[in-house]
């Protein structure tokens, strides 16, 4: 028996019929960039989290970046970052001008450390970038109460928490805008890369869909020099199908977080996740952290298991930020967060005879080890 990471095919092989239907629909209307897709996409999107707009971009770092750039933060400006995230978040403010500013994550939730972003604003601070990382919401009122009496923006990284809630609210409407990934294995995932803004700001909204079709509202009127970063007809119709399902989904990884939280909860040596009270995470990755983080991942390869490490480098650690000046050290729980942690296989469509085998893996190291 194998047990990948996460079966992107399975996916696909449960709701063949719609996505082949949208498929068609898209190439028999020979219509492919800005259309009536993309318009009802932008609408059930924004309806399903809750905001009163989303703008369709081609990816979730431009969303990002098109966010910063659309607020007027660029060259002199800095935007405080978490250590631990994809870089993309850190990429995203690069290359607005801007600079990201480091903050280490609070060591049980892995999402930043609302209570160290103070003592990292400065006067040249405009913004606070907080991600949800790993699909389990920031703490959001603590981080919006900084920047309200700071005067800062906040803007979520919402990547890879399509769906989760804070105290009952969809992500996407928990600060000023939030940033989407579709990249293929998100929760809510396209079959290439596609992106989204959603924001309740009209102005802002108005900015970023002008920014990301060539800095255009009119055809062949260009009001700045703006990008090509759109989501295109068949992403937006094979999105909304996708759309339909992600609660359900989302439901079926939380039984696979439910079921490893219990299954593993008294293994030596092994720190789960931990939710806090505010939220209801989706479980994007399910991870572990080990300081035999190494061997555990050996031993499920060896047994068929796929897992992946949520993230091996730091960004800060990166030869792409050689230039920053940090080094080994400069930010401790990140970096021994990227030597422990493990993700577990996770998806809609893991069996319970799949989710037993990687728990019994896991139990053979640590029974291996005390003997
Ligand atoms: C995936 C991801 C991004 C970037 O999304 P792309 O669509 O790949 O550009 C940004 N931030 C986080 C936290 C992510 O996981």
């Amino acid at each position: 028996m194998n047990v990948p990471f996460l079966d992107l095919k399975a996916q696909y092989l449960e709701i063949k019929d719609e996505l082949d239907a949208a498929y068609a629909r898209v190439m028999d209307s020979g219509w492919y960039i800005l259309g009536k897709e993309v318009e009802a996409f932008e609408a059930e999107f924004a309806s399903y989290c809750q905001v009163k707009h989303c703008i369709g971009v081609g990816n979730g770092l431009d969303a990002l970046q098109l966010i910063l750039r659309a607020s007027g933060i660029g060259t002199g400006d800095e935007v405080i970052v978490p250590t631990n995230t994809y870089i993309a978040t850190w990429l995203a403010v690069t290359y607005s001008g801007a600079k990201p500013v480091p903050v280490e994550p609070d060591e049980h939730t892995n999402t930043i450390d609302s209570s160290c972003i103070e003592s990292a604003i400065t006067a040249r601070t405009k913004a606070i970038m907080p991600v949800h990382l790993y699909g389990q919401p920031a703490d959001m009122d603590s981080i919006n109460e900084i920047a309200v009496h700071y005067g800062l923006k906040v803007f979520e990284d919402a990547a890879q928490a399509h769906g989760a809630t804070y105290k009952g609210q969809r992500t996407g409407g928990l600060g000023d805008a939030a940033g989407f990934s579709f990249y293929p294995g998100k929760n809510l995932g396209a079959y290439g890369d596609g992106g989204a803004v959603t924001t309740n700001d009209d102005v802002l909204a108005e900015k970023i869909r002008m920014l990301g079709n060539y800095g255009s509202r009119i055809k062949y009127h260009n009001n700045v020099k703006g990008f090509n970063s759109r989501l295109d007809e068949m992403q937006a119709a094979l999105l909304r199908v996708k759309l339909r399902k992600l609660d359900e989904w989302n439901e079926r990884r939380k039984l696979v977080a439910t079921h490893y939280l219990d299954q593993l909860k008294d293994e030596p040596g092994m720190l789960l996740p931990v939710v806090p009270s505010w939220a209801e995470p989706v479980w994007h990755v399910f991870v572990i952290q080990s300081s035999h983080r190494n061997e555990l991942q050996k031993h499920l390869a060896e047994a068929g298991v796929g897992t992946m490490l949520h993230y091996p480098i730091p960004p800060h650690l990166q030869d792409a930020y050689a230039e920053s000046g940090y080094r080994a050290g400069s930010f401790p729980l990140a970096e021994n967060m990227s030597q422990n942690v493990l993700s577990l296989p996770m998806g809609p469509h893991l069996e319970k005879r799949q989710l037993q085998l990687v728990v019994t893996m896991l139990q053979e190291v640590s029974l291996g080890r005390r003997c």
